[in-house]
This record gives structure tokens, C-alpha cells and sequence, in this order.
């Protein structure tokens, strides 16, 4: 049973999907206009992490994600370079898309666009006119009534008097009630617009995901997510309108993500204190920085710095590295009767308890952070068998322990960056010839071969001719590797 914390009822509930055995969700997607930045990614990710759970839980999962490519933002972008508006949306949406891919988050099952929802936008709108939520200002904008809605507040638990502290009406604004916010808003010149009842202009933030949600999942929804500095107004927002227009539920289940930070501070466009995705993945890898992020739980702040990366590029080193020993020492295994049977038989209970422990921590909240630890737990727990048993391995328990931890970093979709076993050029057939009178083509053979003629020449103390084998090796970009179980071959 998966538990889910709620913030809305700000408690863990077990998830109870509408549809039995399937899950509607809808994540808040960017604005484009310009590179995402790492924070963004984290939420993308978490969200990314919980629909791959949901999935290999058995859950057939729909999932949706919108693209505002209308906004102030973009507008703004575009007037400084000179640009349309619509241009400069499609080259940061690309950029959004691709930049999702190279993080290795799944392509969304839906993925509305703003500029093309119009027509469902407009029809909301009208419906919320028609039925005293929502009123047509003397300027062309529309507005919402927040007071015509008793439940306003039900996302993010503010109340209509709390909220009315600060609150003010723009220059530019024409509502009744400073609470009120825009559905629609008229055209400026020089703006995207739409033609609309209300006269040219387009549709406001909150107004897109409302539809979006109704139209392409249908509401109520089994999970609406997104950063937790969405949850007001931006949810509140959505579920309000949703919920006066087609007077169901909106969402049962309420995910918002902690924020990413630099130095203590929310990392944002706005202080300036971010680096964008593209610019980290430039340099470092996509698993690593998955990683990193995931080994804090979704909820909770997270602390960035280019140290801690480093440090979560050098834990996957050591992962592929422990996963690589167990392959090749399963490649060595022992004959039957010389195995080490107790050590492989606490091997395999270690794989079946960080599998459990795994689920059970994905299980309580997607607590990515506990089924990590499980796994560098199992890492341990491999590098100690590999050493206690190396010469009397057992096959079978290297390899489940392999496939294990693969597996489960797979499943957050991190990929352990495993080495080939034997990944020789054939450069190697030849020297082996040369050095050893190997004869063939076989170049995991040919490695084989030389190993063996290493060792041969070590074990008769013919130093010479073991550094010769060392050295050719090195001019072909090898090295000999003198692991826990026995000498192996790699690329420098
Ligand atoms: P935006 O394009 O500003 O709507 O942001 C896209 C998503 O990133 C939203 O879900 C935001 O809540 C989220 N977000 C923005 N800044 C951060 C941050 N520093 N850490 C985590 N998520 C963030
Ligand atoms: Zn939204």
C-alpha cells in the first residue's frame, strides 16, 4: 500500500486511486521563456520519480503536463530581443523538452500547450460568468470572484480574511474586490491575442491548468502536483475555478515539493542565484545529478552546491564500480563444490532486504532518500562478500546482487554507469599473439590469455616480463585492475 502525504489535509493517507488500478495526474509544467534552472528540475524530477513508482506498482498511470507559452514573461522576453512572443516560446519549449530527456524524465502521456487550449478556456470562462463566479471588467478582463466561492482557501489553508491583509488592486486592474484575480486579460498593443466574447486578449496563468486538467483528465484527478511555492495562489486558484465551474472535486491528493536552494536561499530566476539545467548537465551527468537529489526527500529543502554533485558523481563511481566486481567475479565464479556457501547465502538475504526495504520506503511517501540507503547499504554489504569469499564465489549471488542494484537505481531512473566487463580493442588479439602465442579473435580470449600470462610470470617472480605485459597494455590505453577477486582488464 502506497502512502502519500496530502497538503492539503497536511497528512500521510493511503492512496486510493478513483479508478482501481489507475492514476490521473497532473503536473504544473514551465513557463517558457528561457532555460529552466536546476530548482525547476527538482521538482520535474520528484514528480518524474513518483509516476515511475506508481508505475512499477502496477498502476496504469496517465499523466499530464501543460506548457505555458503565453505570459507576461515570455511577452517581456520577447519585447527586450526584439522577437515575437511566439518565437521565442517555441525555442524555450523545445529547449524545456529536450533538456527533460537529457535528465531522463519521461515525455508526459499529454502535454497541453496554452496557445492551443483557447477555445476550452474561453468555454470555462463563460460557464463561470453565467453562474455568478466570475465578471467582465469595463477594460476586457475577466475576473474571478473569490468571495462567490465558500470554499476558496481548501488548497493551501489561507483564509479570505488573512489574505485581504496586503492585498491591493494594480494600476492596471479593474477588479471589484482585491482579491479577485484576472481570467482573461485584454489585449495591450503588440501582445498575442485571441479573439474572445469579451473582445481581443488572452488567457490568465491560473485559467490554463483548470481546463487542462478537465479537459484532457477529467476531475476530479487522483494527484495535482507541483512546487511548493504554487500551492498559493496558483492551486488555490485552479482548484477554485474547477470547482465553481464543474461542481466536483478537483483533486484528492495535493504533492507539493520542497524548495531546491543555493547558500540557504530559494534558488530563482528573480535573485539571480541559479544555474540552469543545461549548464549542470554540460558538465556533469544526468544520473549523478538524479542522484544527488534523490537522496534528499521530496518534500524537504535541498541544499545544492557543486561539492555535494561531486560527491554524488563519486558514490556512483563506487556503485558501477561494486557492480562491475560482482560481474566479473561472477564471470569467475568457483566450481560447485568449492563455493563459499555460507557467504553467498548471507549475500543473497542482504539483496532481499534492501528489495524490501526499498519498497517499503518508496511505499511510505516516496521516501527516495531511505531506498537509496538501502542500496549503499547492499553495496557495502557485496564489496565485503567480494573480498570474504573472493575464489569461492558464488555465481548465481553475485549476479542477483548485480541485477539487484541495477535494477533498483533503474527504477529511479538513474543508470549506473557500468563499465564492460571485457571491452577491449583488438589491438589486444595481437598483443596477446606477440606476448603469449595466443592464437584467435576472441579478444575477452585474448585478455584472458594475458591475465593469465601476468600472473604466470608474477607467480614466477619474472617481474620483467609482467611489467612488459603491463606496460604494452598502457600504450593501448589498458590497465590491469588487481581487484578483491582476481586481476581484471580495463580502459584507462
Ligand atoms: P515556473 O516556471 O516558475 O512555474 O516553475 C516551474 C516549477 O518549478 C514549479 O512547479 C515551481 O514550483 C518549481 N520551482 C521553482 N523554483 C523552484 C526551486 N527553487 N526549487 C524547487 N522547485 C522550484
Ligand atoms: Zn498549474
Amino acid at each position: 500500500m502506497i502512502r502519500i502525504y496530502n497538503s492539503q489535509v497536511r497528512e500521510k493517507r493511503d492512496f486510493d486511486p478513483i479508478e482501481e488500478g489507475k492514476v490521473r495526474m497532473y503536473v504544473c509544467g514551465p513557463t517558457v521563456y528561457d532555460q529552466i534552472h536546476i530548482g525547476n528540475a527538482r521538482t520535474f524530477l520528484s514528480f518524474d520519480v513518483i509516476r515511475r513508482w506508481l508505475i512499477a506498482s502496477g498502476y496504469e498511470v496517465t499523466f499530464a503536463q501543460n506548457l505555458t507559452d503565453v505570459d507576461d514573461k515570455i511577452i517581456n522576453r520577447a519585447n527586450e530581443q526584439g522577437r515575437a512572443s511566439e518565437e521565442v516560446a517555441k525555442e524555450f519549449s523545445d529547449a524545456f523538452i529536450a533538456q527533460m530527456r537529457r535528465f531522463n524524465i519521461m515525455d508526459p502521456d499529454i502535454r497541453p500547450r496554452a496557445t492551443q487550449e483557447i477555445g476550452p478556456m474561453i468555454a470555462m470562462i463563460k460557464s463561470l460568468i453565467e453562474q455568478g463566479h466570475a465578471y467582465a471588467a469595463d477594460n476586457g478582463d475577466v475576473y474571478f470572484a473569490v468571495r462567490s466561492d465558500e470554499h476558496y482557501g481548501q488548497v493551501s489553508g489561507r483564509k479570505i480574511d488573512d489574505l485581504m491583509v496586503g492585498a491591493r488592486i494594480e494600476e492596471n486592474e479593474d477588479k471589484c474586490d482585491p482579491l479577485d484575480f484576472a481570467l482573461w486579460k485584454a489585449a495591450k498593443p503588440g501582445e498575442p491575442s485571441w479573439p474572445s466574447p469579451w473582445g481581443q486578449g488572452r488567457p490568465g496563468w491560473h485559467t490554463e491548468c483548470a481546463a487542462m486538467v478537465h479537459r484532457y483528465l477529467g476531475t476530479p484527478i487522483d494527484i495535482h502536483g507541483g512546487g511548493g511555492d504554487l500551492a498559493f495562489p496558483h492551486h488555490e486558484n485552479e482548484c477554485a475555478q474547477a470547482t465553481c465551474c464543474w461542481h466536483a472535486p478537483f483533486a484528492n491528493t495535493w504533492m507539493h515539493t520542497g524548495m531546491l536552494r543555493v547558500d540557504g536561499e530559494k534558488m530563482s530566476k528573480s535573485l539571480g542565484n541559479f544555474y540552469t539545467l543545461k549548464e549542470v548537465l554540460d558538465e556533469h551527468s544526468a544520473p549523478a545529478l538524479r542522484l544527488l537529489m534523490l537522496q534528499t526527500h521530496y518534500r524537504s529543502p535541498l541544499d545544492f552546491s557543486y561539492e555535494r554533485l561531486e560527491g554524488a558523481e563519486n558514490s556512483l563511481a563506487r556503485i558501477a564500480t561494486a557492480v562491475e566486481n560482482l560481474v566479473w567475479a561472477a564471470n569467475h565464479g568457483a566450481a560447485a563444490d568449492a563455493v563459499d556457501a555460507a557467504a553467498a547465502a548471507k549475500l543473497d538475504a542482504a539483496v532481499s532486504a534492501a528489495r524490501d526495504e526499498f519498497e517499503a520506503q518508496m511505499n511510505d511517501d516516496f521516501n527516495t532518500a531511505g531506498a537509496l540507503a538501502a542500496y549503499f547499504g547492499l553495496v557495502t554489504e557485496a564489496n565485503t562478500y567480494l573480498e570474504q569469499a573472493a575464489g569461492a564465489i558464488d555465481e548465481e549471488a553475485a549476479r542477483a546482487c548485480a541485477a539487484s542494484i541495477i535494477g533498483a537505481f533503474a527504477v529511479l531512473g538513474i543508470e549506473v554507469p557500468v563499465r564492460e566487463g571485457v571491452d577491449l580493442p583488438d589491438e589486444l588479439a595481437a598483443l596477446a599473439a606477440e606476448l603469449v602465442a595466443f592464437e584467435g579473435d576472441d579478444v575477452a580470449a585474448a585478455a584472458e590469455a594475458l591475465l593469465d600470462a601476468r600472473a604466470q610470470a608474477r607467480a614466477a617472480k619474472d617481474w620483467a616480463r609482467a611489467d612488459a605485459i603491463r606496460d604494452r597494455l598502457k600504450e593501448l590505453g589498458l590497465v590491469v585492475e588487481d581487484t578483491a577477486s582476481g586481476a581484471r582488464i580495463k580502459r584507462a
